[in-house]
């Protein structure tokens, strides 16, 4: 690979957010990275949202990665401003092998003080629609068989939305998780985490029952549980025991 080839791949991540990669192979063996694009079914054909044109890149995280050595490389991290703030590291939780992964936001106040996702009330409906949906399903599945994560660990003041530098800083953390992780479907919890992970910019009334794709895995975009403890009226709510249900179902069935 030549240098200008090099800038471009290197430019072209730091714009994705990647501040670090990890070179495990000779370039020309390293497996294509997709970009996030809508899809019309979890498998299904995707729609043009690839800027550039599909280029061989070098792989993003270690070979062999695990969650706990990317919870050992976090460290006591001061990466950015939301360290300031936090008591604890929210890392993330649950069946490292799981084949569902969801995604939330960031933690809040409850999360802080534990250092686990979801702990709190919007964690507690989000529990309830997981099994829940599955048990009207007739599917056994427990909170404790998925993983569960969020796009930054660390909580942000005021419970406000992570800005996009926090985002981009925490997010290779994430993307590794992922990685090590390999679900077979990744469910985004509100419009920042379907964001975050699709690159698409909608709102998520937009977004929500849709397939996109994070790198080659489908992603189910829905409602965040804070946002359903909110809403007025059920069609929400309805809404997003919709998406859950085709969700478990691609997943499990
Ligand atoms: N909201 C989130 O997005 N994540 C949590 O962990 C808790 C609340």
């Amino acid at each position: 690979m030549d240098a200008e080839t090099l800038r471009q791949y290197l430019e072209y991540y730091q714009d994705l957010g990647f501040k670090t990669l990890y070179r495990q192979a000779p370039v020309a063996q390293a497996s294509p990275v997709s970009l996030a694009a809508p899809v019309d079914g979890p498998g299904g054909p995707s729609h043009s949202a690839t800027p550039s044109k599909s280029m061989e890149l070098p792989p993003l995280a270690p070979i062999d990665d695990t969650l706990p050595k990317i919870l050992q490389d976090i460290g006591d991290c001061r990466r950015c401003k939301l360290c300031e703030g936090r008591s604890k590291i929210v890392f993330g939780v649950g069946n490292e092998r799981s084949p569902l992964v969801f995604v939330g936001e960031g933690p809040g106040a409850d999360e802080d003080a534990q250092g686990i996702p979801f702990v709190g009330r919007a964690g507690q409906l989000l529990t309830q629609m997981i099994e829940g949906t599955a048990r009207k399903e007739g599917m056994k599945l427990l909170r404790n068989d998925i993983y569960i994560a969020n796009v930054v660990k660390c909580r942000p003041p005021e419970n406000r939305t992570p800005e996009p530098e926090e985002m981009e800083i925490c997010g290779q953390f994430l993307h590794r998780q992922l990685m090590a992780i390999k679900p077979k479907a990744i469910c985004a919890l509100g419009g920042t985490a379907a964001r975050a992970l699709t690159g698409h910019k909608e709102g998520v009334t937009k977004m929500r029952g849709k397939w996109f794709k994070w790198q080659d895995i489908p992603v189910m975009v829905t409602y965040h549980p804070s946002y359903l403890l909110r809403a007025y009226n059920v069609d929400p709510k309805r809404e997003a025991w919709e998406d859950l249900k085709k969700l478990l179902h691609y997943v499990y069935d």
